[in-house]
């Protein structure tokens, strides 16, 4: 019946529009429209370790092409937060692709305990497969442990797998986790000798002539250069002092501070990894990405083509110089320089207009707790040895057993649940005498059960981020929120991974074909990227996709 009355609705509203003849034009029009409005290739770049307000502090010293050019022709998120902790690269890239969170998605963390085989395993380590372009482990990488889709692969379905997918970032999660399971090709910096890009045999048996003729292009010898500041020191203003306590550097130089010699340092820096904690890092990059859309002729036909590109040098220099550092204010304005590049090489190759780019972070970063101290701002240091020695003390005089505890990672206690099965123990209630032991020890904040975050729906605060990182197949027992700006990190570079803003707060930004020019201060998360672009792109969402679209910033 209501099949019928739906038919006819349809037929009345067809008939009493007018004439049949403007009819079809509309229907034409609709065709045509829903063809070519379509982006000839969508770009995704992950900035790996950019805070928000790294657009607004430098904004002075971006020029119009990069940075600049998509906040005046497109749409500027200004309020974008990640939804969950922890705020690690592995989490983040797979959060943006898939639309979703680790509690669907599992990529819980870069590293964690693996409950089924009694093991720590990487995010993107796979030792099914073969490197290839290397001998090296480097190689041994594909997306299996992701357990749903990114929004590349359902293009590829879309498509009929006529659309290509191609990953890119030195780091190998970075490229491969965005690519998705059904890419093309995922290719990732391999340092050290050699200084090359590099796959595995999850995408391909050998590697493409264009990426054996850029590894020999001696690419990467080029950026073995002096690292000096692109503009005059003196003009960088919005960052601290050259010279400080709160940097690391490199080994072989006595101080962090500029000129850095890359072709004397590289020795003591393991080779070519020297690249990576440096702004030709990005620029290497970038390089790459380009002889990819012209190898590959991304975005040459209309089927819509998807290159993901990570730039993580950003995250390197961060680590190691810290986020009020002159060195990540030159990696940022030279990052702008290689956006610039970048976006003026694609309006020539696939044409302005006919581009669709989006750029966030995959996590934010603390400002150096040793800085934040001498700022009076409360911030520290955890002392994790001292912490374990008192719980494992704690769980012997209680439970007359150590053996309960598996293993201590990523702020989470895996319990051995077999040995406590045949012990007769209730795992829940050791779950909340664990809880109230630990909530008195010194920087740990709050604590909270598996069983609470599987039983309770939160949906504000860090229980609601917690909640969103907590896999419940592959997460700990008892998950602990360390004190603001408690870190566990050495005393100079800074580090991400908690659900305060500094780490959660990022940049969105979107321009070019299907968006509108705009702004917004509403909160959107991260999630939301890949809804939006899959509904822009007219294809069904990721399989585990949370977010929402943005419809807003679609025209
Ligand atoms: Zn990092």
């Amino acid at each position: 019946m209501k099949n019928i009355l739906s038919l006819i609705t349809i037929f009345v509203l067809f008939f009493s529009c007018g004439a049949q003849n403007s009819k079809e034009n509309y229907i034409n029009k609709l065709s045509t429209k829903s063809t070519t409005e379509k982006p000839k290739l969508v770009i995704g770049i992950v900035v790996d370790q950019m805070r928000y307000d790294y657009l607004t502090r430098f904004e002075s010293k971006f020029g119009e092409g990069g940075f600049k050019r998509m906040i005046s022709e497109g749409f500027n998120c200004k309020n974008n937060h990640f939804n969950y902790v922890p705020t690690y690269t592995g989490p983040g890239h797979a959060s943006i692709y898939t639309g979703t969170a680790p509690k669907n998605h599992g990529i819980i963390g870069n590293n964690w305990y693996d409950k089924t085989t009694k093991e720590m395993v990487y995010c993107a380590g796979d030792d099914n497969v073969e490197p290839i372009g290397t001998t090296n482990r480097a190689g041994k990488m594909s997306p299996h442990r992701m357990q749903t889709t990114s929004f590349a692969d359902e293009n590829r379905l879309f498509t009929q797998g006529q659309g290509k997918t191609i990953g890119i970032s030195l780091k190998d999660r970075g490229a491969i986790l965005p690519a998705g399971h059904a890419a093309n090709a995922a290719y990732w910096f391999h340092g050290q000798d050699e200084g090359a890009w590099i796959s595995s045999s999850f995408y391909m048996n050998e590697l493409p002539k264009w990426v054996t003729d850029f590894n020999t292009s001696e690419a990467a010898e080029s950026y073995l250069k002096v690292w000096n500041t692109l503009y005059d020191i003196s003009t960088y203003t919005e960052s601290g002092t050259d010279e400080n306590t709160f940097e690391g550097g490199f080994n072989g130089k006595d101080k962090a501070t500029f000129p850095y010699d890359l072709a004397v340092l590289n020795k003591d820096n393991r080779g070519f990894d020297i690249l990576k904690a440096t702004p030709y890092g990005n620029s290497l990059t970038a390089d790459f990405a380009m002889a990819a859309i012209k190898a590959e002729k991304l975005g040459e036909d209309n089927i819509t083509d998807v290159l993901t590109v990570s730039f993580s040098s950003t995250d390197y220099v961060g680590h190691n110089f810290g986020v009020n550092s002159k060195e990540i204010e030159d990696t940022y304005i030279r990052l702008d320089k290689d956006l610039e590049r970048f976006f003026k090489y694609l309006d020539v190759t696939v044409g302005k207009g006919e581009y669709t780019v989006f750029l966030t972070g995959d996590h934010g970063a603390i400002d150096v707790p040793s800085y934040l101290q001498s700022m009076k701002i409360p911030a520290g240091y955890l002392n994790n040895k001292a912490t374990k020695t008192r719980f494992e003390a704690y769980v012997k005089a209680k439970f007359k057993n150590a053996n309960l505890i598996e293993n201590v990672s990523n702020n989470q206690i895996f319990l051995n649940r077999q040995f406590i099965e045949s012990l007769g123990l209730n795992i829940n209630d050791l779950q909340e005498s664990m809880v109230n032991e630990l909530i008195s020890y010194k920087n740990v904040n709050k604590v909270f059960s598996a069983y609470t975050l599987t039983t309770t729906d939160f949906t504000t605060g860090i229980e609601a981020l917690l909640q969103n990182g907590f896999n419940q197949k592959r997460s700990g027992d008892v998950i602990l929120v360390p004190d603001p700006n408690y870190i566990s990190y050495g005393k100079t570079g800074s580090t991400h991974g908690s659900g305060l803003n500094h780490d959660t707060h990022v940049p969105l930004l979107f321009f070019g074909k299907g968006i509108k020019h705009g702004e917004t201060y509403k909160k959107t998360v991260i999630p939301d990227i890949a809804s939006t672009m899959s509904a822009l792109l007219g294809i069904s969402f990721p399989n585990g996709a949370t977010g929402e679209v943005l419809g807003f910033v679609i025209d």
